[in-house]
């Protein structure tokens, strides 16, 4: 299965976390926002690979 970002259609990565290219990312969110929010689901799936349940524990998002 391709991955694609819902904004442009663009091919992701399947390790992509977020179904948004980067491109699309930053107009949206902003470059700043968009590091956050990748950062922080990279987090969560690492800590749902290690333990479900707490997922959304650590949900503080850092801004600059
Ligand atoms: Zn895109």
């Amino acid at each position: 299965m391709v991955k694609k970002c819902i904004y442009c259609g663009k091919e992701l990565d399947n390790s992509c976390v977020v179904d948004v290219c980067e491109k699309c990312g930053h107009s949206v969110w902003g470059p700043i926002m968009f590091s956050a929010i990748i950062r922080n689901m990279e987090e969560a799936r690492i800590k749902g690979d290690l333990d479900q349940g707490s997922v959304f524990e650590n949900e503080d998002i850092e801004l600059q």
